[in-house]
């Protein structure tokens, strides 16, 4: 046994304290170390795509994927992601020595590892669900889809939009002319000051301009690009609203079995919202638990009718609660849901009892939809005040908003599904941001972050299944 002695403070080879202290670890283990050594033991590393660690210039042969996995692995689960904080652990932590049978990678080797092998994690996590799914921990019936946003590494004040640039320039503009004025007015002596008064106006002006300069380019660089922002510290990250806030950073997409709140899939993006991600999302999942058919549901952020279509045509049914959109809500007028659409005519009854069966076809961007309306029966209406602000009222019809109506009469059926998706995700998403501390990314770059995710949520799943089968269960179902 090597390692550093926590007894006697310095690098002993044979310290037998040390020595016995580590074996009454490894017959009973606080901090997940035993079903993490059994479960990277059994995994093909190499079909997972991990690469050995590159040898010192020394010449020293460098470490096998499966101790550092092992590493990363504990320190997920016990709230230690940093490479040095890493690195400084597996010198003082018993248990930690014992996984790595007294190893002391560097923090630079350990950071290497997770930046070098940042796809593989991902198989690493998929085979742990495949593992749950022998070991029957997943109901396979009922999916909650969500999604969260995690910081990244990159202050807000280094986050830029074309909007934020504009209004910058503004004021830059507007500053420079004020510094002009004032100028003018030293040199036509109103202002009584002197020549230091004119050369820090002249500093400041040459410093506005410059940053001014700065913005312009970035501007020109977004038009260039048709991206809609700049982040300057991590490039991929996107200012994207999370509550009542904005942050800059990722969305990161979870689907969690609703039996026993365990991640079944999980990727990261930088779409500012989460409409479009559910038949990706549950479509992965349904795959991994290796169903024909899984009810979804999700929050009414995903509600988007070609998403809710793929859902239905990928073995998914979906529910997701519809939204209340539009200027009539917005101004307290009858909302959609108030239009009753009769299939016989191909016309919706108004609030009013009328028939608008006036249709106009329209397309914008792929989405066909049909305008329905009756200006003669709106003109003589009596409650239009309530309707709208305008002559007429019409009523926005999808070409496949059957779709969207099945989805609303299954959701009429099952109206505590709702509550299901809520407690099933809070759980994964609180312990991940609350109890595992890893509400931010530490690495740049969406590669890297998908992989330090993929980390995160196989911890949590971990976690998840020591608490449910108990460290001896798991370490039988991951050598059986
Ligand atoms: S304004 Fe038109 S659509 Fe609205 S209730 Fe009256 S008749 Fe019906």
């Amino acid at each position: 046994m090597t390692g550093v002695c926590c007894v006697h403070g310095v690098y002993r080879g044979s310290c037998a304290r040390l020595g016995a202290a580590v074996a009454g670890i490894g017959r009973g283990l606080c901090g997940g170390g035993q079903p993490v050594d059994a479960f990277v033991d059994e995994l093909d590393l190499g079909e997972a795509g991990f690469r050995r660690s590159r040898p010192k210039a020394t010449g020293r042969p460098g470490y096998n994927p499966a101790d550092m996995l092992k590493l990363y692995l504990y320190g997920y689960l016990n709230r230690v992601r940093s490479s040095r904080r890493l690195e400084a652990e597996a010198t003082r932590n018993l248990e930690l020595i014992w996984l790595l049978r007294g190893l002391r990678p560097d923090y630079k080797t350990i950071a290497d590892f997770r930046r070098d092998n940042r796809g593989a994690f991902k198989a690493v996590f998929r085979a742990f669900v495949v593992l749950c799914r022998r070991f029957d921990l997943f109901g396979r019936e009922l999916l909650a889809v969500d999604g969260t946003r995690l910081k990244a590494v990159n202050n807000p004040g280094r986050n830029f939009s074309r909007d934020k640039l504009t209004r910058y320039m503004a004021a830059a503009d507007e500053r420079i002319a004020g510094y002009l004025a004032e100028l003018d007015a030293i040199d036509r002596g109103e202002d009584g000051q002197g020549p230091d008064r004119r050369k820090a106006l002249a500093a400041k002006i040459a410093h506005v301009r410059k940053r001014r300069q700065v913005q312009a380019a970035m501007l020109e660089q977004l038009n260039a690009s048709g991206e809609s922002q700049i982040s300057l510290t991590d490039p991929d990250a996107r200012a994207m609203v999370s509550g009542q806030k904005t942050v800059v950073g990722y969305n990161a997409q979870v689907a969690v079995d609703a039996k026993h709140k365990l991640i079944v899939e999980q990727h990261v993006t930088n779409a500012a919202t989460d409409m479009g991600l559910l038949a990706v999302t549950a479509g992965a999942a349904r795959e991994a638990l290796g169903v024909e058919r899984i009810d979804a549901v999700a929050d009414m952020g995903y509600y988007k009718g070609e998403d809710i279509e793929a859902c239905e045509a990928n073995g998914i049914t979906p529910y997701v609660a519809r939204p209340e959109r539009g200027s009539a809500v917005a101004n307290g007028r009858f909302p959609k849901e108030r239009f009753a659409y009769d299939p016989e005519a191909d016309a919706y009854r108004c609030p009013g009892g009328q028939l608008l069966d006036t249709r106009y076809r329209s397309v914008t961007n792929g989405h066909v939809s049909i305008q329905y309306s009756s200006p003669a029966a709106c003109a003589a209406c009596t409650i239009r005040a309530r309707c709208t602000g305008g002559r007429w009222r019409r009523i926005n019809r999808w070409e496949n908003e059957a779709v969207l109506e099945r989805m609303a009469r299954r959701l009429a059926a099952r109206p505590g599904i709702l509550d299901v998706r809520r407690e099933t995700v809070e759980h994964p998403f609180g312990s991940i941001k609350q109890w595992m501390n890893q509400g931010a990314f530490l690495m740049r770059g969406l590669e890297k972050v998908r992989g330090e995710f993929s980390l995160t949520a196989l911890a949590y799943n971990l976690r998840r299944a020591i608490t449910l089968v108990g460290t001896p269960g798991l370490i039988q179902a991951v050598t059986a």
